[in-house]
């Protein structure tokens, strides 16, 4: 049976994610949607409510699992038997990171290939990033996550109120 992992951080699962694990799900036998649970990155959701989300969004996928994980990458692959690490590219700036991710993570792990799927075109804008700022400014974002991601930011940016402003960066609406 041929397994890959989906590695992200997933805060939240976008439509962006959705399309890349769907058509990463038909290569595969299983594909294991990896939460990263700690990155370094300042995130809105804890780890388990971002499990949940990219679960709900993806429990009609009878050979997708979602779960967290910590530590290396490399490492959590080799634990799920995974032959690939599927990676989404976006515009270039995607590129150069990816690469030297994917670089050093067969330096760790020879036996593990990288697997880039191409963004589609309605996506290739779409970062978790961008649908929280646009959340935070009650901009609609219907179109660019599941529903149940919608009603989440709102309560979230509800719930955390003034502090939702430290933990999304508005850079692009600036103005
Ligand atoms: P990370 O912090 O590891 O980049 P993300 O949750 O931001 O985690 O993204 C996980 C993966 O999904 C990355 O490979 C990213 O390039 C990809 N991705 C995110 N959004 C899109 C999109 N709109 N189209 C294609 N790939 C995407």
């Amino acid at each position: 049976m041929s397994t890959a992992v989906f590695p992200g951080t997933f805060d939240p699962i976008t439509n962006g994610h959705i399309d890349i694990a769907q058509r990463a799900a038909a290569l595969f036998d299983h594909l294991v949607v990896a939460v990263y649970a700690h990155p370094i990155k300042t995130l809105l959701f804890t780890p388990d409510e971002r499990l949940k989300l990219a679960q709900e969004a993806l429990e009609g996928w009878p050979n997708v699992t979602v779960e967290t994980y910590d530590g290396l990458t490399v490492d959590m692959a080799r634990k799920k038997g995974a032959k690939a690490i599927i990676r989404g590219l976006r515009v270039v700036g995607d590129f150069e990171f990816e690469f030297q991710m994917a670089l050093m993570n067969r330096t760790l792990a020879p036996e593990v290939e990288s697997v880039c799927l191409l963004t589609s075109k309605e996506y290739y804008f779409l970062s978790s990033s961008i649908v929280k700022e646009v959340a935070k400014l009650n901009g609609n974002i219907s179109e660019l996550v599941p529903p149940h991601v919608v009603t989440a930011l709102d309560e979230k940016i509800t719930e955390l109120g003034e502090e939702a402003g430290d933990r999304i960066k508005i850079i692009t609406m600036r103005d």
